[in-house]
């Protein structure tokens, strides 16, 4: 049968109309590659530009789905690719959720980072910036030391007192644990495993004895040295900080000069001039 016949009115309005479905269904692909949108709430889509998405074409923008990937998914769930999603059936979608599942629990794990370095060389500031970051999980260490103004128990630290942190050393609860300044801090080895297990790339933020005690024990571990840019400007940062007494600035700087010269037995080191551009040599090491 001929297409019917257009009056070039109609032509125009019909032409215009497949630009703007094109440049829908392009913002659709582009949100669901940022994430911003996930792929089967596409499912429930009204827009008819969406609806006349094809399989392939959405499958493929979903991040970590490529081309043979997807068109693996296509061939197990039996959708054809040229599929537009507004007819895929209920039997469909939840082959279609089985594969996904599959996916998520064959990714590979993340990676163990550690970033170390002298007190007040800016570590926290670094690794506080990728906790929005879902490519990343920081570890709340678990502590000895008294808590500072500012600071809230279990987001920066696991506040303990010296018994229930001898208890933990004692059923084997840390990765890695060590004394620094008068106080203790460990890594609590469980949440660790955990998120490693789900695909995250997990940052210990720890001083030297700690990250020694994880080369030793993981060979994967990437360790990461952040350094200052100078003596004076740690000493600087250090003190203006205000957060230690004299007593534990003396003994924090003492233990700079150790950590400075122990800088070679790390993986990387980042001079730490400016946060964001840290951060960024950060990611990239992290992720390569
Ligand atoms: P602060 O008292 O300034 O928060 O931390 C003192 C030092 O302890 C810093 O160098 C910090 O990186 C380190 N640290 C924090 N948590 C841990 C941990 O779980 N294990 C080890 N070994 N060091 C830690």
């Amino acid at each position: 049968m001929l297409p019917p016949r257009l009056s070039g009115r109609s032509r125009r309005k019909a032409g215009e109309n497949a630009v703007k479905a094109r440049q829908e269904r392009a913002k659709v692909k582009e949100m669901i590659t940022n994430g911003e949108i996930f792929f089967f709430d596409l499912f429930g889509d009204e827009r008819k530009s969406v609806k006349r998405m094809k399989m392939i074409d959405l499958l493929t923008a979903v991040p970590g789905i490529g081309k043979t990937r997807a068109e693996l998914i296509i061939g197990r769930t039996g959708i054809s690719p040229s599929r537009r999603i507004g007819g895929v059936g209920k039997r469909q979608l939840e082959l279609l959720r089985q594969e996904f599942l599959l996916i998520k629990n064959s990714r590979k794990p993340g990676k163990l980072l550690v970033v170390s370095g002298p007190s007040g060389v800016g570590k926290s500031t670094i690794t506080n910036q990728l906790r929005t970051d879902d490519r990343f999980w920081i570890s709340i260490s678990v502590t000895t030391r008294k808590i500072r103004t500012g600071e809230t128990n279990a987001v920066d630290y696991q506040f303990v007192s010296d018994e229930d942190f001898a208890k933990m050393v004692q059923k084997n609860e840390f990765l890695e644990w060590a004394d620094f300044a008068g106080a203790k801090y460990g890594t609590p080895r469980r949440s660790v495993e955990e998120a490693l297990a789900s695909g995250k790339n997990v940052i210990l933020e720890i001083e030297l004895n700690g990250a020694r005690q994880v080369r030793k024990n993981s060979k994967e571990a990437v360790l990461i040295f952040i350094e200052p840019p100078s003596w004076e400007e740690l000493t600087t940062r250090l003190i203006n900080r205000g957060t230690e007494s004299e007593h534990s600035t003396q003994a924090r700087l003492e233990r700079a000069k150790e950590e400075l010269s122990a800088a070679a037995e790390f993986d990387h080191i980042v001079i730490n001039h400016q946060v964001e551009q840290s951060v960024a040599e950060l990611v990239s090491l992290a992720l390569r």
